[in-house]
């Protein structure tokens, strides 16, 4: 099983660690042949190399295009060793065998994400490089493939273990490793390509990204789990940096997702935002005229379901908010940035999870949601669409007065990220009930408002927050009971899509009532 490293061809596009490799190599008396650019760097780094051309017999060419697809190279890496009809081959074309191909590709997909026009995103699609990485690949009975560099350690390591050899339990590993490489490498071209031609094509998120983290387990104990990211992924989890704490969980990474997004459709620009999710679902949310401010309130509206929740904020954490946050027991803290005395209070403890994203997404950049079902996938476009005023059309005689449209834009952002039925009551740029995935709407209506008026209770207000509120509903109301459940909670304008074959029904309810109510004429179904 163990085969000895004599001869090794390199081929990197990203030259990182290259000058150590090859010296590592070189050390150990490994012959290295290489392409123009890696060759001359290997060169650089005081280390004989053999040109691929002088093995080949032929210059590169085409720009590049042509340059290791040759059967000196290619014979060397697929002949098999025992097979006296592959040593004949070998024999009379003058073919020597490669032991070891270490090749990183073009760099398409960070091209294409920079924003490249087609004739250079094209001209970096490696051809020569997934053509040998599968060859080696294939051949891992006899040839170990290095596609990464984070793999260049364990390389050596297994050399120094294995005296200068590499076992096939190794060869195999990277083997796997490097099929997977070039399946979202081309998952990525065919992608771009759908994009550039306007074609609806899931493969490229399907298919691509890269192992980003091992999980203890899934969402329970007993399910094993794994956290891929993208190649370039956007301002998120799979972003952020990860200051202090214990390693993020399955559970831990989906609710750290569900609490940035919502955070992102507050620009910091229009003041402080903070969301706090419990189980997907955000359990608070709330504008301040300080981070802290906002997560006060984002706190009251349920502080029996903040405990244990996950915190997004849209500003940097202050020392202030970083206080507060610590006096109740939150399993992550994302935010864009965080400053000296944030952080030392923090360290303070330690368990606590600090992520700092790169910046807040963009809630309207396109993207694609992928889901599983039982032998296949569902695939759509992101849910990034958020009205605007002027598309609101008033349907009941009193037009929402402006602080009641303030906070009903407020809730109809937060009951975007609610799993339906949505229904959140908003006051003052703050959610006071939330109602979440009931499987009628007229219960989330009235959970929300029976959670409020019990923390009104427990704190001993006067009245239930829910007198005043602004109530947003993702989906239109099917009948009048939705808006009955409203009123009797106090709430005094409603937004909702509208399209329900009662809608005479509701808005007749709703004027009895002196509820103002908008239609948005678009959905935010969230299952
Ligand atoms: P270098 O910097 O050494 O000149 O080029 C290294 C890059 O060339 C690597 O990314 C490798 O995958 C790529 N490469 C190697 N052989 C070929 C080939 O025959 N055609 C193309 N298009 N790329 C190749």
């Amino acid at each position: 099983d163990l085969v000895p490293l004599r001869r090794a061809l390199i081929s990197v596009s990203d030259k990182t660690g290259l000058a150590d490799l090859g010296q590592a190599l070189a050390a150990r008396g490994v012959e290295l042949l290489s392409t123009g650019g890696t060759a001359q760097a290997l060169r650089e780094a005081g280390c004989d190399v053999t040109d691929v051309a002088e093995v080949t017999g032929l210059p590169e060419m085409m720009g590049g295009r042509v340059k290791t697809l040759h059967p000196a190279i290619h014979g060397g890496l697929l002949a098999l060793r025992e097979d006296p009809a592959h040593l004949q081959a070998m024999e009379s074309h003058g073919i020597a065998p490669i032991d070891l191909l270490v090749v990183n590709l073009y760099p398409f997909e960070a091209t294409v994400a920079a924003g490249a026009d087609d004739a250079d995103a094209i001209e970096q699609i490696d051809i020569g490089g997934p053509a040998m990485i599968r060859a080696a690949a294939k051949n891992y009975a006899h040839v170990a493939a290095v596609v990464d560099v984070e793999d260049y350690a364990a390389l050596l390591a297994e050399l120094d273990a294995q005296d200068g050899a590499t076992s096939l339990a190794f060869r195999r590993a990277l083997a796997l490793t490097a099929f997977g490489r070039t399946a979202a490498y081309d998952a990525a071209v065919s992608g771009w390509m759908a994009e550039t031609l306007g074609v609806f094509a899931p493969r490229r998120r399907v298919v691509g990204g890269r192992l980003a983290q091992e999980l203890r387990y899934g969402e329970n104990p007993h399910q094993r789990a794994a956290f891929y990211a993208e190649t370039h992924p956007a301002p998120g989890v799979a972003s952020a940096s990860q200051l202090q704490g214990k390693a993020l969980s399955y559970n831990n990474i989906n609710d750290t997702d569900a609490a940035f997004a919502l955070a992102s459709e507050f620009p910091p620009g229009d003041g402080a935002a903070c969301v706090i999710v419990k189980h997907a679902n955000p359990c608070g949310a709330a504008r301040g005229a300080s981070a802290l401010e906002a997560y006060q309130r984002a706190r009251d509206c349920d502080p029996v379901s903040a405990f244990g929740g996950i915190v997004a904020l849209n500003v940097p954490l202050d020392a202030r908010t970083a206080e507060a946050i610590l006096e109740l027991f939150t399993e992550v803290v994302i935010a864009p940035g965080v400053d000296d005395e944030a952080q030392t209070l923090f360290a303070q403890k330690p368990n606590v999870r600090l992520l700092i994203a790169p910046g807040m997404a963009d809630p309207a950049a396109p993207s694609l949601a992928v889901r599983q079902v039982a032998g296949g996938w569902l695939v759509q476009d992101a849910d990034t669409r958020l009205v605007a005023p002027g598309d609101l059309k008033t349907v009941t005689a009193r037009a929402p007065s402006e602080a009641e449209m303030r906070d009903m834009l407020f809730a109809w952002a937060v009951a975007k990220h609610v799993k339906s039925n949505a229904i959140v009551y908003a006051k003052g740029g703050a959610t006071v009930g939330i109602g979440a995935g009931q499987m009628s709407r007229v219960d989330s209506a009235r959970i929300a408002a029976e959670k409020a008026r019990a923390m009104a209770e427990g704190l001993g207000l006067a009245e239930p927050p829910t007198v005043g509120a602004a109530v947003a509903s993702d989906a239109f109301f099917p009948f009048a009971d939705g808006i009955e459940a409203l009123a009797a909670a106090g709430a005094t304008a409603v937004i909702q899509p509208g399209g329900s074959m009662r809608d005479a029904e509701v808005i007749a309810a709703a004027e009895a009532h002196g509820l103002a109510m908008v239609f948005t004429g678009e959905r935010h179904f969230r299952h």
